[in-house]
């Protein structure tokens, strides 16, 4: 009931506690447990119910604990091991400054693309390497049209707002992004999926790029 009782992993309980996080909310007591052990999940959550931490915690851990995995070196193409997508620039520049708070000294480097802001910038950013990429869609098309990333190495997936995504007109967007993160197994990627509401349209989604899936509402 305490993160104390949860062993995410060295580095990583410092820095929960480092943000004066003792309990776990609601959605990440529940989703917290089912992400560490593998499963895909689909989770009902509102904005400001800790959703942020209940993708990253599980996504650090995993990277921190996995076998460093060679990832092929392009001219200048990235390849992360995790994508969060978020529907505007104000929601991933948010999750982007609170996963480097949760992956500090913990070797994972985590780092934001998105729309509407000069591209150089994050070019650079990209080419100093990065672990966790959080992006709006149209900006990561962007990246993956010019092949300066590529997600061939994605292993965690993390839709956030899917449903303001799908209201923003981003679909078509999104289907490109996660096509191309399809590993052949054993590699495959987990994948979560975090929304407000789950009408038709996510259930779609959801059974397009979940694989026996674990639901959740909160
Ligand atoms: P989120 O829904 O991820 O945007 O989180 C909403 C707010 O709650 C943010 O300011 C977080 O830093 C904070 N928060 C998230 N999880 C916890 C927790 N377990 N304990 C205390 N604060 C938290």
């Amino acid at each position: 009931n305490t993160f104390a009782e949860i062993d995410l992993g060295g580095a990583l309980n410092l820095n929960i506690r480092r943000c004066k996080y003792i309990k776990p909310t609601p959605v990440q007591r529940y989703t917290i447990p089912i992400s560490l052990a593998g499963r895909d999940l689909m989770a009902c959550a509102q904005t400001g119910s800790g959703k942020t931490a209940a993708f990253c915690f599980p996504i650090i851990s995993g990277i921190m604990r996995g076998q460093s995995v060679q990832r092929p070196h392009g001219f200048r193409t990235v390849f992360p091991l995790a994508l969060i997508l978020s529907p505007t620039r104000e929601l991933s520049c948010q999750i982007h400054l609170e996963a480097r708070k949760f992956a500090y000294q913990t070797g994972v480097k985590v780092v934001v693309v998105y729309g509407g802001a000069p591209i150089n910038q994050q070019l650079r950013e990209l080419e100093r390497g990065v672990d966790i990429l959080v992006a709006t869609p149209g900006r990561l098309v962007d990246l993956l049209e010019r092949a300066k990333v590529s997600l061939q190495m994605i292993r965690y997936l993390a839709l956030d707002e899917a449903d303001r995504m799908l209201d923003m007109g981003f679909e078509p967007q999104i289907r490109k992004i996660v096509e191309q993160t399809d590993m052949p197994p054993p590699g495959g990627r987990q994948t979560m999926l975090f929304s407000a509401t789950f009408p038709r349209e996510i259930q779609r989604l959801a059974s397009d790029f979940l694989s026996n899936y674990i639901f959740l509402t909160v």
